[in-house]
């Protein structure tokens, strides 16, 4: 029987993984590709992604949000660790870190239901055991405690503002903790306006790498929260509000 990987070239993605230090199994390979082909085909009946090609997918989703690595160390001290993937959308960058790195404990939130069914279906299909799928805004599932400052780890990419970010994001994230949020060429500023929420909300700034993507022009700056106190127990607001009405 033909491999599924025999109908792609994954010379790139091979190359992109070396250069993140990341080393797969053919398995994992097949998941990716398997992922790949799961996304692409839903795409047609539900919104989960605009970029639809192979290569930019393999880059622009999966090889950006393992690059996580460039900051955490996720195949030793984080990789047993418990992370939150808040607006994950279809996926990212929560299922590629479950897939790369297997022993991490993943639960995915989005508020658009038919995203969340999507997930549910490829962690099924995947058998990404350890990994949950959860529907609902990120202002409601972090008053419960079941998951308030549970996890060692929050990430999030493209889903709001610093500031606003900051507020959905930290009171998931245990004291000792961090946060770290996927940003762009305005990660500076978004710190700088971000300041007065990340110290409000238990958080104080911990750096920041900045690099390009492997065999890419494609600028990333991962920003790191560590989450250094309690979040008071009135954040986040109303569901709405950080959005509407940052934290300054
Ligand atoms: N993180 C994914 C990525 O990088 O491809 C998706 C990014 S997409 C632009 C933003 C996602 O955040 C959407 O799927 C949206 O439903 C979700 N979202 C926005 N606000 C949210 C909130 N308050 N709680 C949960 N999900 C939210």
């Amino acid at each position: 029987m033909c491999s599924i990987l025999e109908k792609y070239d994954l010379g790139q993605f091979y190359k992109d993984l070396e250069a993140l230090g990341i080393s797969l199994s053919e398995k994992q390979i097949q998941q990716f590709v398997v992922y790949y082909e799961m996304l692409v085909e839903r795409n047609k009946d539900v919104n989960l992604t605009a970029i639809t090609d192979f290569d930019g997918v393999f880059k622009k989703h999966f090889i950006d949000s393992l690059s996580l690595v460039k900051c955490r160390d996720l195949s030793g001290a984080d990789s047993e660790a418990a992370l939150i993937d808040i607006g994950t959308g279809a996926g990212f960058p929560g299922i590629p870190l479950k897939i790369a790195f297997p022993h991490l404990k993943v639960t995915l939130v989005d508020s658009l239901h038919k995203r969340v069914v999507f997930l549910g279906e490829v962690i099924d299909r995947l058998g990404l055991a350890g990994t949950e799928a959860i529907h609902g805004r990120a202002e409601d599932h972090a008053k419960p405690e079941r998951l308030r400052e549970r996890y060692d780890i929050c990430v999030s990419r493209a889903v709001a503002n610093l500031s606003t970010l900051s507020e959905y994001c930290l009171p998931y994230v245990k004291i000792g903790g961090s946060f770290v949020a996927y940003k762009s060429e305005k990660a500076e500023e978004e710190l700088r306006e971000a300041a007065a929420a990340i110290r409000i909300l238990g958080g104080e700034a911990a750096g920041q790498v900045t690099f390009m993507l492997p065999g890419s022009d494609i600028y990333r700056s991962l920003v790191t929260i560590a989450k250094v106190s309690a979040t008071p127990a009135k954040y986040p607001r109303k569901a709405g509000t950080a959005d509407r009405k940052p934290l300054q």
